[in-house]
């Protein structure tokens, strides 16, 4: 098991599986907010009861501006984003407009220099308003965007996807896919199982992911495109992400909190427990962990996508899909994966800051956040400051409270002493 308590920083962990530069990296990070924190008197953070982690970084979050500002702003998400311990988030494009063009963009980015607490790169959708039949004006987002995704829908036509790698390719940047095939999805709400037929709620097959999955890294190797699949929820998906890997494949992928620890067996009828990939089962669920501890996928993205209360009120059947999880995301893995020596901290610091950042290139900064390692609170979503309140993990007891967020020398976060 990893030491957690020792020298200011603790999140070092002989044994762990970091890459030379992150390892200097992490150490200098670590002495900067070492000397951060002793020059403003707050060195009791460096103290064994804390976790110093570098600012984490989430590739894939739904700000919801413009647009649909009732379930989520620009500024809301970055406070709560600030106050999960993360300091880059990169924010997808279901917008209305959809960020399509330079144009289209504009709006956004407006908002983002007027409100945005910490670092946020918006995508661009591959399609024109993210409705799969025309190409958005890559070349022109190029420049202004972190990479493109039509997230929230996969690119049904193989024609059109294979024609976006080859430019997103000439223009060196990432194809983030949602991988859904809506003929598979067949209007499901809930993954497809004996327990989806019991509550007679039509269910949503594995194959719809992986299957695209499949074709999507097929076209990858085919056009030589650097190719990134989100939130990925089923074993059949990291089985092929593996194979693309051994295979060479400039490829990548990411999961979310939820498909790492929970699974069917954990689902209530409640809105809470619904988003998109759903939950699988058991064996998924321990594919997925796998895979995340074994580094086949690559990074952990919260896919934080808050709608109103009402939106999420409706039970498995009448609610909105997503989930928020920026302000769990944390304490949860802490909890279940570090406290418990399933994986050492310094792996997460990689899976959470350093490979999302390398992998699409943003500037890594000497950011950092800490974290509360010795006292257990319970989550309360009433307390979030994201108006999202929608989560799995709501009521759990955990470890891992974020107490301070630090950007560019500045506090982002200071958790409030009550
Ligand atoms: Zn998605």
């Amino acid at each position: 098991m990893c030491g957690l308590a020792g020298e200011a920083g603790l999140f070092l962990c002989p044994g762990g599986t970091l890459e030379q530069n992150d390892r200097e990296n992490l150490e200098q990070i670590r002495r900067n907010a070492a000397e951060w924190l002793t020059r403003r008197g707050l060195d009791a953070l460096l103290g064994p009861e804390y976790v110093l982690m570098p600012g984490l970084c989430d590739v894939h979050v739904h700000l919801r501006e413009p647009g649909f500002s009732r379930k989520e702003t620009i500024r809301t998400g970055t406070l709560a984003a600030a106050r999960g311990g993360f300091t880059t988030v990169c924010a997808m494009p279901n917008l209305d407009p959809v960020p399509d063009s330079p144009e289209t963009l504009e709006p956004q980015l407006e908002l983002i220099r007027r409100d945005a607490k910490i670092r946020v790169l918006p995508y661009g959708a591959i399609t024109r308003g993210e409705q799969g039949k025309e190409l958005s004006d890559l070349e022109g987002l190029a420049p202004l965007v972190c990479a493109f995704s039509d997230d929230g829908h996969g690119v049904q036509d193989e024609g059109l996807m294979r024609e976006a790698m080859i430019r997103a390719k000439a223009l060196g940047k990432l194809i983030c896919a949602h991988c859904e095939d809506d003929a598979l999805r067949a209007g499901g709400h809930i993954r497809e199982s004996a327990l989806s037929r019991q509550l007679g709620i039509p269910g949503i097959p594995p194959e719809s992911e992986y299957r695209q999955l499949e074709r999507d890294l097929r076209l990858a190797e085919e056009t030589g495109c650097a190719y990134h699949a989100c939130h990925l929820s089923a074993k059949e998906s990291i089985g092929l992400m593996r194979q693309a890997k051994k295979a060479g494949l400039n490829v990548s992928c990411e999961t979310a909190p939820h498909y790492l620890l929970l699974c069917l067996e954990n689902l209530r009828d409640e809105g809470r427990f619904k988003m998109n990939p759903p939950l699988g089962d058991r064996e998924d669920r321990d594919a997925v962990l796998e895979g995340f501890l074994d580094g086949t996928v690559d990074m952990l993205a919260t896919d934080h996508a808050p709608h109103t209360q009402a939106e999420k009120a409706g039970g498995l059947l009448g609610s909105l899909m997503g989930v928020v999880g920026l302000e769990p995301a944390f304490p949860v893995l802490y909890t279940a994966l570090i406290r418990t020596g399933i994986m050492p901290a310094e792996t997460l610091a990689e899976r959470m800051a350093f490979a999302p950042r390398r992998r699409f290139g943003l500037e890594a900064g000497e950011d950092f956040a800490v974290f509360r390692s010795g006292a257990e609170f319970k989550l309360d979503p009433e307390a979030f400051v994201s108006k999202g309140r929608a989560t799995p993990f709501g009521g759990m007891r955990l470890h891992g409270a974020c107490v301070l967020t630090v950007m560019e020398g500045k506090i982002v976060y200071q958790e409030e002493r009550g």
